[in-house]
């Protein structure tokens, strides 16, 4: 763990993040499950191809197939029989023969090539072929897809609605997978009142954690909210205490900074350990990462932008390699800037955008308005980040930039 008093000042962002990683260890428990349920689930181990993919060599089109040999002579064969998908043809098909055959049905013995229906004249039993064709065309072979014994998907792979597919392919019926992780969300602020409350006078209503449940949900763990837990120490120890108990990490929002009624610090510092403090990012400076007895613990801040923006850029990629996903790092382009974006040197800037083209294809960003920690549709009208380096100052309309695109479980 890094103190964070060791560290003068603000921790970089990258610096941050790999700091944090460095210290989660993935969980190790498996659990065997149905295909059906594998969605978005992470595989606990490689899995290798008990077959080839397609089984055997089959027709990609409805034709004739045939020996290309019979052709060198001659443009007609004589039709001998019928090969369709889940019915091959049993016998051989001789010199001067050809089969009729149907997509995806087995490639008869003794014929290399298919002949598509639209180029072939048949009268009676015999079938005159009108173009040319290369031997081997509108085959597909046994195997071309996957290979019998080969990796297909390795460990730590999220499965996606077509990795279900492919596995079906394989006839893969039960996978084995990590457990799903349990994940705490705890609300503080004494103003923060549950939906269906009133609000008296400066309340608001709590939102990060529907937000963060959300994200959660999308990332396939178990959510466990805890709520809104007033801004009083022991009130604050006591939840985090159960939560630690029930879930793999913890993550709270709210009193993180050096507030007057900021416990979040204190408590973790009595009853776990703190990995660090400030963090060289905007949104979101004030950012705890640490450790309670049972659980791994992220403190993100109570103003929503920064708490969603922490909590994708941090909490997301800690809890991806708690479950044991290794998931693609996230894909930067250049952009072209079409409005002028504020900023002071110092911090690395998430700002908000949204990305697009414009009629020559050449990719192009908006800022989503005003940047402000508090507000939220910043985000919700965003579909990606404009990622300025810290020592950069502000941004003319028409500067390239960074941007990098929302991940599917985030906005
Ligand atoms: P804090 O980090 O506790 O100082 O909170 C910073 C700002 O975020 C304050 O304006 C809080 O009212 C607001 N805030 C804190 N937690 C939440 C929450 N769960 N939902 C909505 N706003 C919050
Ligand atoms: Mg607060």
């Amino acid at each position: 763990m890094v103190d964070c008093c060791s560290a003068p000042g603000l921790m970089p962002f990258a610096q941050a993040l790999d700091t944090m990683l460095a210290a989660i260890s993935p969980i190790t428990d498996t659990e065997t499950i149905a295909l059906t349920e594998g969605l978005a689930r992470i595989l606990s181990t490689d899995i290798t191809s008990p077959i080839n993919v397609p089984p055997h060599n089959n027709s990609a089109m409805d034709g004739y197939a045939f020996a290309q040999a019979s052709l060198v002579n001659q443009d007609t064969l004589t039709l001998a029989g019928r090969s369709m998908a889940g019915q091959p043809y049993q016998g051989t098909c001789q010199t001067g023969q050809c089969i009729r055959i149907m997509t995806g049905a087995k490639m008869p013995a003794g014929c290399d090539t298919v002949e598509m229906q639209e180029n072939c004249q048949v009268a009676d039993e015999s079938v005159k072929f009108l173009a040319a064709r290369k031997t081997g065309d509108n085959v597909r072979y046994a195997g071309e897809d996957i290979k019998q014994g080969q990796l297909v998907f390795a460990k730590g792979r999220r499965l996606t609605a077509i990795d279900i597919g492919v596995l079906a392919s394989l006839g893969i019926h039960k996978l084995k997978v990590f457990r799903k992780l349990n994940v705490a969300l705890i609300a503080t602020g004494d103003e923060l009142k549950a939906l269906g409350e009133p609000l008296a006078e400066g309340d608001i209503f709590e939102s990060n954690s529907y937000a963060l449940a959300g994200m959660l949900k999308n990332l396939n763990v178990n959510v466990i909210n805890f709520g809104v837990i007033v801004d009083d120490e022991s009130a604050i120890r006591k939840a985090f205490l159960q939560a630690d108990q029930q879930a793999d990490a913890v993550i709270s929002s709210g009193g993180v900074s050096v507030g007057d009624a900021d416990y979040t610090k204190l408590v973790l510092e009595q009853i776990g350990e703190i990995a660090f403090w400030k963090i060289a990012m905007k949104p979101g400076k004030p950012f705890a990462f640490g450790k309670l007895p049972n659980s791994l613990f992220f403190g993100l801040p109570g103003n929503p932008v920064s708490a969603m923006v922490t909590a994708d850029l941090l909490a997301m990629p800690a809890l991806m390699k708690l479950q044991n996903c290794h998931s693609a790092p996230a894909i930067t382009f250049k952009a072209k800037c079409l409005t002028d974006l504020r900023k002071s040197p110092g911090r690395m800037d998430f700002q908000r955008g949204v990305l697009s083209h414009n009629s020559d294809g050449e990719l192009i960003v908006n800022s989503t308005g005003s940047q402000g920690s508090g507000i939220l549709t910043s985000i919700a009208a965003a579909n990606c980040y404009i990622v300025l380096p810290a020592e950069q100052g502000k941004v003319l309309a028409g500067e390239i930039v960074n941007v990098r695109l929302f991940e599917r479980y985030f906005a």
